[in-house]
């Protein structure tokens, strides 16, 4: 026997227009990047998908093993063969 479950329901404000315009805006200027996924490094799940403009730090959470990872975009640009990554960092090196 199958329950029946109510259709959840989830609450939106409505969008102003000026949020509204910058998310048109966002959405015309992606149209010509690349996609890469950014996946945990402890247990390989996907966290996000990140345009090939992206840069900078981020912190995001994984939801699978519960470790919270901030990132150096420029550290985890590609992968290698074996979905490792590639160290990109430009390190300095004191001596
Ligand atoms: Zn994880």
């Amino acid at each position: 026997m199958r329950q029946k479950v109510p259709i959840r329901e989830y609450k939106r404000k409505p969008l102003k227009p000026e949020v509204q315009t910058k998310l048109e805006r966002s959405h015309q200027e992606c149209h010509d990047l690349t996609e890469r996924e950014l996946r945990c490094p402890y247990c390989g799940r996907f966290l996000l998908t990140l345009f090939s403009d992206a840069a900078g730090h981020l912190t995001a959470p994984c939801k699978n093993c519960k470790s919270l990872i901030t990132f150096n975009l420029a550290c985890f640009r590609r992968k290698g063969r074996r979905g490792i990554f590639l160290d990109n960092c430009k390190t300095e090196t004191t001596e």
